[in-house]
């Protein structure tokens, strides 16, 4: 019952937007794709996450939208974006193998059971900073920076997935997703948080392809919406949260950032606190 010949399939993980996941383990014998060895993989092969993803003539946006993601991901090598193993059709479907992760950010900041120190925060961030780091190098946007596409891996690591909505940057003939309603919901609660954007702090807003005046909405003091966090993870949340790309601060200049380099200093991955 193998797929690909190579792949032993076992239960669901999850319904992702586009199809089912599955845990599988890679019968292929390979030396262990980390220095950490998971405990199941030294005999039976590693685990590993299908995603299968139908394909059909009325789901070509489906497929190329799969295309992407494959194409992205086979080129971003790094210890902070989820490793494609393979990639194949299978049946109706398509299969992409990722490298299996065992939670991801969103469990562990909604387990009541788990508490993150400062330096747990700092060690996250730091990650997440990486490997977005990587994808700014190589001019990829990931663009669906949430915390349930950045999983965690048996040893702490955390990684981005999910890059099916990422484009490589100044691809020609081509626009990004045209907004919605739920995108005109989410600036809601993004003005909300951060007030309406003023001109003068974003000349070139009003150049914006579907620029409509919103009604104007005061920043509230952002130290009211993170009441406890140290003085400098709020100045560099004040730098990140800049809406004028222009002059928000780069990734590599984030990384620079003395929050990095303050007390406490970022958490080991091993000893990061995870759900059970
Ligand atoms: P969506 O399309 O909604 O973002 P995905 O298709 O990426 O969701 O994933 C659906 C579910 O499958 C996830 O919520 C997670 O539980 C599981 N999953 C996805 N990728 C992995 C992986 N690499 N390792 C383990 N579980 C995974």
């Amino acid at each position: 019952k193998k797929v690909a010949d190579r792949y032993l399939k076992r239960e669901v993980l999850g319904q992702g937007t586009y199809g089912v996941v599955f845990k599988a383990t890679d019968t292929k014998v390979s030396l262990p794709r980390n220095n950490f060895v998971e405990s199941d993989s030294s005999k039976n092969g590693e685990t590993v996450a299908i995603k299968k993803i139908r394909l059909g003539k009325e789901k070509e946006g489906v497929n190329v939208t799969a295309l992407r993601e494959i194409k992205l991901l086979k080129e971003l090598k790094h210890p902070h974006i989820i490793e494609l193993i393979d990639a194949f059709p299978h049946k109706e479907n398509l299969h992409i193998v990722f490298e299996f992760m065992e939670t991801d950010l969103e469990a562990v900041i909604r387990d009541p059971n788990l508490f993150l120190s400062p330096g747990d925060v700092k060690s996250y961030l730091q990650m997440i900073l990486k490997g977005l780091e990587y994808c700014h190098d190589k001019w990829v946007l990931h663009r669906d920076m949430k915390p349930n596409n950045l999983l965690i891996g048996p040893n702490g690591q955390l990684k981005l997935a999910d890059f099916g909505l990422a484009r490589i940057f100044g691809s020609p003939g081509r626009k990004f997703t045209h907004q919605g309603n739920s995108d005109i919901d989410q600036l809601s609660k993004i003005f909300a948080a951060f007030g309406t954007p003023k001109v003068d702090q974003w000349p070139d807003m009003i150049c914006l392809p579907d620029y409509v005046e919103y009604q104007f909405v005061p920043a509230p003091a952002l130290r009211s919406l993170l009441p406890t966090v140290s003085e400098d993870a709020l100045d560099l949340l004040s730098k990140m949260f800049t809406y004028d790309p222009k002059s928000r601060i780069t990734i590599q200049q984030a990384l620079q950032h003395r929050y990095f380099t303050s007390a406490p200093s970022p958490t080991d991955p091993l000893k990061l606190p995870r759900p059970v």
